[in-house]
């Protein structure tokens, strides 16, 4: 099996698998959108997923996905991309000159630089402000307590285009618990989108709301160690 035919492959099941889900869930139809998690994969395989027509990708660091995905959009200029991991302050700017949307806003420090280089670029990707919903110490995110306090901030004080939620459950916790505290706290904040669930637990996470499910591993296969 060629490598396209793999990837290929691998988008239908999970396609059919979150329109399962949302049947299941008796949601809307098309109300979950996939984020390919293309992070770490080698370039044929991302390109593949782009040829089999996929258009939303995520990735977590912000030099290694200007720099594959700056020649795709060229090519596929109706690709976007996604920033899932951490965004240090000092590269807010290539952040926010570059992606669609950043599912990590999670200290005032950064909020204020994205606000800036917002202004700055005239260009305003989508924000989601990401919640340590496990409070673990090595996590990012704002913790639960904190979290309506931090969106209104970044709200009003910040002006940023804040339109939701996302969180990274514990490796070791039953993760529904996570995605009804995330769901809650979107709702008591009126935020619609939640991006929630990975390949591990997507279609728990349709079952709690996840608007965006960000899936690496069952589209792309296993990443190689970095
Ligand atoms: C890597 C990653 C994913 C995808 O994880 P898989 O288990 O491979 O689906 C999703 N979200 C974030 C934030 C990630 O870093």
């Amino acid at each position: 099996m060629t490598v396209n035919d793999e990837i290929q492959g691998n988008l239908i099941s999970v396609t059919d698998s979150i329109d399962r889900a949302v049947a299941d869930y008796e949601r809307p139809a098309g109300s979950v959108q996939l984020i390919a998690v293309s992070k770490v994969q080698p370039i044929d395989r991302v390109r593949a997923a782009v040829l089999a027509g996929h258009r939303l990708f995520g990735e977590n660091r912000v030099q290694e996905a200007l720099a594959r995905w700056l020649p795709l959009k060229e090519e596929f200029a109706d690709i976007q991309v996604h920033l899932i991991g951490p965004l240090q302050t000092n590269k807010a700017r290539d952040a926010v000159g570059f992606f669609d949307a950043i599912h990590t806003v999670d200290r005032p420090r950064l909020a204020a630089a994205l606000a800036r280089e917002m202004d700055r670029l005239d260009r305003r990707p989508d924000c989601f402000i990401e919640v340590n919903t496990g409070k673990e110490p090595q996590k990012a995110g704002i913790f639960p307590s904190d979290a309506d306090q931090f969106i209104d901030s970044c709200r009003t004080e910040y002006g940023l285009p804040v339109v939701g939620l996302m969180c990274i459950p514990p490796a070791d916790e039953e993760p529904a618990l996570h995605f009804a505290l995330l769901r809650e706290i979107a709702k008591r904040n009126g935020l619609a989108e939640l991006s929630m669930g990975m390949s591990g637990d997507y279609q728990t996470a349709i079952g709690f709301d996840a608007s965006l499910v960000r899936v690496g591993t069952a589209v792309f296969g296993t990443r190689q160690a970095v």
